[in-house]
């Protein structure tokens, strides 16, 4: 059994149906916020990190998730370089990048890190429900 901690104490009552997991890595504690209750919102159960590094941390110590949403600039460690240490690890999660920069050139760095893919904030809870059909399909 994996350690899954459940955030914000809010009743699951999927629980058992649906036991997917979400990592939202963000220094933006409104946009943590947001997406924390978007995930929440689809029923499934959400552990939050602040910066890159701290998501690294989470896997050390042998949390999983079956998804990430992981920002790309944040203090101490930044989402590429998150990413890249966490696939040179063996994470096989779904990793979304998130960010709002638009440049294509930008995305391209940070999906080559190890993305499965790399979208504009804010994310909506359809985008969401996408990336956890696509990782179920994994
Ligand atoms: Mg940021």
């Amino acid at each position: 059994m994996r350690n899954k901690v459940m955030a914000g104490g809010e009743e699951n009552n999927n629980e058992g149906k649906n036991s997917f997991t979400v990592l939202v890595v963000d220094d933006d504690t409104v946009v943590r916020m947001v997406h924390r209750m978007l995930v929440t919102s689809l029923g499934l159960k959400v552990q939050e990190a602040k910066n890159g590094k701290e998501a690294v941390d989470l896997h050390i110590n042998g949390a999983s998730f079956d998804l990430i949403l992981m920002d790309m600039e944040m203090p101490i460690m930044n989402g590429p370089t998150a990413t890249r240490e966490l696939r040179a690890m063996g994470v096989k999660s779904t990793i979304i990048g998130v960010t709002s920069c638009t440049f294509e050139s930008v995305h391209k760095d940070f999906i080559e890190a190890g993305l499965d893919h790399c979208v504009a904030k804010p994310l909506t809870i359809a985008q969401i429900a996408s990336f956890l059909l696509k990782s179920n399909n994994n």
